[in-house]
């Protein structure tokens, strides 16, 4: 593309979407990402579980998913609390969708989209500039019609494009929508996230060895599911990141009751979330509890509506205890 076609873009925000897109940008236009966070941001959860048509696409601009650590999930297993596996289903995506689904360390997958945002051209082997990302700047402003923004020191930036993407919370795409846009809504779900390095976890646990889902030579990538299976809907979903040497936990609160969901691409199958929401209903045998059930599927639709949390490693010897 011409220079003279070349177009001038202002991203609001540095996650996951738009690093990728500023990726993307980069080779035909000039893109200037405003992240209110210092570079070190990474939002939302400690691991981060990517389907396989996302790697595919990400492919296509360079992803290289050894840097991120990326650990490829090849199957689900599912545990009653007493460390039992119930189920070990192989799930080989790569032969059915032509790539792997990868379980990724949150922050490794964001330093990856950054390097491909922002690496020189010659590094990344393609045309164009890189992009240009400026930190600790929150846009306070947006006048859609002009393509004008009006950032936190008082200051305006002008551009052909805008695009907005400040995350589930945004604050200005409403500027854009009007008053009747999307807005999120807390539905009364929290969710829990850690992400471990086995290293402490092995010195908490003080000469306990590491339980069967998480120890690396029997967890055998799996996404693993432990669930209480006691009409609690209490569930723990881990997952290894960072070549093994973290993990994952999840973990949701539903209505007052602690309830751990997968984020894996299984349960987005329909037919396998209908299955195990059968599975649950047949267990579940107090009839004030179906409501909650169907709560429970709403979930898989809503996840972007879960607020997150960090947990403390003090968490870890517990579930430990109660899965070995
Ligand atoms: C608990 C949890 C688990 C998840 N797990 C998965 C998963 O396993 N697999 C999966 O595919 N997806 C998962 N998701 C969804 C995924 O994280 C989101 O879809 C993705 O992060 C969206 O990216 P984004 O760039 O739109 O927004 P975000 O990643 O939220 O980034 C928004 C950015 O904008 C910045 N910002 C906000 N306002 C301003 C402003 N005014 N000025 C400048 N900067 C601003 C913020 O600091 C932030 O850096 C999960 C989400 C959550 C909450």
């Amino acid at each position: 593309m011409s220079s003279s076609n070349k177009l001038k873009i202002i991203i609001v925000g540095s996650g996951l979407a738009v690093l990728a897109v500023a990726r993307i940008l980069r080779d035909h236009h000039q893109a200037t990402v405003y992240e209110r966070g210092d570079e070190a941001v990474a939002t939302g959860g400690q691991g981060i579980i990517l389907a396989s048509n996302g790697v595919k696409i990400l492919r296509t601009i360079g992803y290289d998913s050894t840097r991120a650590g990326a650990v490829p999930i090849l199957g689900i297993r599912t545990y009653d609390k007493e460390g039992n596996v119930l189920e070990d289903a192989d799930m080989d995506l790569e032969a059915r969708f032509g790539e792997e689904c990868l379980a990724q360390k949150r922050s490794d997958f964001r330093d990856e989209l950054l390097r491909l945002a922002t690496a020189p051209s010659a590094e990344l082997d393609i045309e164009g500039d890189p992009a240009e990302m400026v930190f600790s700047t929150q846009v306070v402003d947006l006048e859609p019609e002009e393509g004008v923004v009006t950032l936190s020191d008082g200051s305006t930036a002008a551009a052909d494009v805008v695009i907005v993407a400040d995350g589930v919370h945004s604050r200005l795409r409403n500027r854009i929508l009007g008053s009747n846009g999307y807005t999120a809504k807390k539905v009364g779900l929290t969710c829990y996230r850690v992400a471990i390095s086995v290293e402490d976890a092995k010195r908490a646990l003080d000469g306990v060895p590491l339980p069967h889902w998480w120890e690396p030579s029997t967890c055998k990538n799996r996404s693993s599911l432990l669930m209480s299976n006691d009409c609690s809907f209490r569930v723990v979903t881990c997952y290894p990141i960072r070549y093994h040497t973290y993990f994952n936990l999840s973990i949701i609160k539903l209505q007052g009751v602690e309830v751990l969901m997968l984020l894996g691409p299984t349960y987005h199958h329909k037919k396998a979330q209908e299955v195990q929401m059968n599975k649950m209903r047949k267990r579940n045998q107090e009839d004030q509890r179906r409501k909650d059930v169907e709560s429970y599927c709403c979930i898989y639709g809503a996840r972007h509506r879960l607020h997150s949390q960090h947990l403390h490693l003090q968490y870890v010897p517990a579930l430990s205890r109660e899965a070995s």
